[in-house]
This record gives structure tokens, C-alpha cells and sequence, in this order.
């Protein structure tokens, strides 16, 4: 079997890390989660007080960061220089300034030369906004996901409480649709659906199902 490359795109909490893992894990391919090197450089900049919207301190920001996954207890983890920052990218204060952080076209450039070199093997399923338009255009299978707001923001307010993190669901779709808004309108990159993409609503499909439509479209392709 050819081994192929899957592009995620979709709005935000549409529940593209849930399938691209679940996608992931039945095809023993490598996973990417895009959205956390985004919120990994800003974390960067919020820890090092740095005002990202000076081009030089960007600049010596991005010597100075470094970026990558592994496994922990079975989980997928992000480091930044060489610490475990998965719980703590997630938290509403890194979800306030993501979108801003990644308008900024350097920021983009070297997200995405790293993202690609992960993927030169193909073998990969890769989640964010951009992925199949930029990151991967030649992907063979493009999904762009979606899902009703309100079922969207129910989910995040369900996966940070199982994590621990406290967050008002009022503040969660703020953050959502404000963040919908920002990567749908920059002018680097910003989220489309690629033209080759395949549209998924899953409002009412269970994890299984949607799991089920992605494998059948995969192994076509593969
Ligand atoms: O996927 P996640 O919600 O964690 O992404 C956080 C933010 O990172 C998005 O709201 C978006 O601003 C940015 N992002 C991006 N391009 C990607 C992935 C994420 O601009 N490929």
C-alpha cells in the first residue's frame, strides 16, 4: 500500500486532533499537530515577554526556539526547548493571542518549513488550518472538517476540564469564533477549504463514525 499524506483543516475545536490522531494510530502513521507549534512560539513569547509585533524580537525569537513532539505515557506531547509544554499551550492564555501570533508571515514560514520536513516520508496525518492549501498541497486525501458553534464549544469546554484547566463556556466561544474570524482573514495562509478537499460536518457523527468516513477515504487513496 502507498503510503500517503492526510491534510486536516477546519475551523477551531471541530474536532480535528481527535480524528487525525484516531486516523493516526489505525494506520501506524506519524502524527502533526500544527496548532501546537503555533501556541508553543507564542507561549515562547508570553513566558519571555517579548512583543511580538516587533519584527526584530520575532526574529531573535525564532533562533531561539525549538520545537518537537514525543511520546509520553502513550500521548502525543509537544516540547519547547526541550520542556513538556502540552498542558500548558492549552490554556486560555495562550488560546487569547495563538491568532495573532499566527498572522505574523516569518512566524508561518518557519512552522511550515519544519511541518514539511516532517513529512517528506510521507506516512503522516497533519491537522491545522493550512495544510492542505500550503503545508501539504499535494496531499492525496484533503478533509476540511466542521461542526455547529455551539457543539464546538461544548467539546473544548469538555476537553480542558478533563485536563484540569478551568475555562467559562462563554470565554471558550469567544475564543472561538474570534479565532475562526483572525485565521479566516489574515492575509498569509489564511483558513480555506482546498479545492480538492473533502467536507466532513460531524455536528452528529459519533468519534467512530467520522473515524469510519476518513479510513474509507484513506485506504482509497493509499
Ligand atoms: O489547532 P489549534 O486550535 O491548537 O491552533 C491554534 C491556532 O494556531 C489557530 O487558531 C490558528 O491561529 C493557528 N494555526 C495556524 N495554522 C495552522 C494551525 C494552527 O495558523 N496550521
Amino acid at each position: 500500500m502507498k503510503r500517503i499524506i492526510i491534510a486536516i483543516d477546519g475551523y477551531s475545536s471541530c474536532g480535528k486532533s481527535t480524528l487525525a490522531k484516531a486516523l493516526a494510530k489505525a494506520l501506524h502513521y506519524a502524527y502533526l499537530d500544527s496548532g501546537a507549534m503555533y501556541r508553543a512560539v507564542t507561549l515562547f513569547f508570553l513566558e519571555n515577554n517579548i512583543d511580538y509585533n516587533d519584527p526584530e524580537k520575532v526574529t531573535w525569537a525564532l533562533q531561539h526556539i525549538e520545537i518537537h513532539f514525543e511520546r509520553v505515557d502513550g500521548q502525543n506531547c509537544t516540547f519547547l526547548n526541550g520542556v513538556n509544554i502540552e498542558q500548558a499551550i492549552r490554556e486560555m492564555r495562550v488560546s487569547q493571542h495563538v491568532s495573532p501570533v499566527a498572522t505574523i508571515s516569518s512566524v508561518r514560514r518557519a512552522m511550515v518549513r519544519q511541518q514539511q520536513a516532517m513529512g517528506n516520508r510521507r506516512g503522516i496525518v497533519a491537522d491545522g488550518r493550512d495544510i492542505g492549501t500550503v503545508v501539504f498541497p499535494d496531499a492525496e486525501l484533503k478533509i476540511f472538517l466542521t461542526a455547529d458553534p455551539d457543539v464546538r464549544t461544548s467539546r473544548r469546554h469538555l476537553e480542558l476540564a478533563t485536563k484540569g484547566i478551568k475555562a467559562d463556556r462563554n470565554d471558550i466561544q469567544h475564543n472561538l469564533l474570534e479565532r475562526d474570524q483572525i485565521d479566516s482573514n489574515r492575509s498569509d495562509s489564511p483558513l480555506r477549504q482546498a479545492a480538492d478537499a473533502v467536507v466532513i460536518d460531524n455536528t452528529l457523527l459519533s468519534e467512530s463514525q467520522q473515524l469510519a468516513q476518513a479510513l474509507a477515504m484513506a485506504k482509497e487513496k493509499m
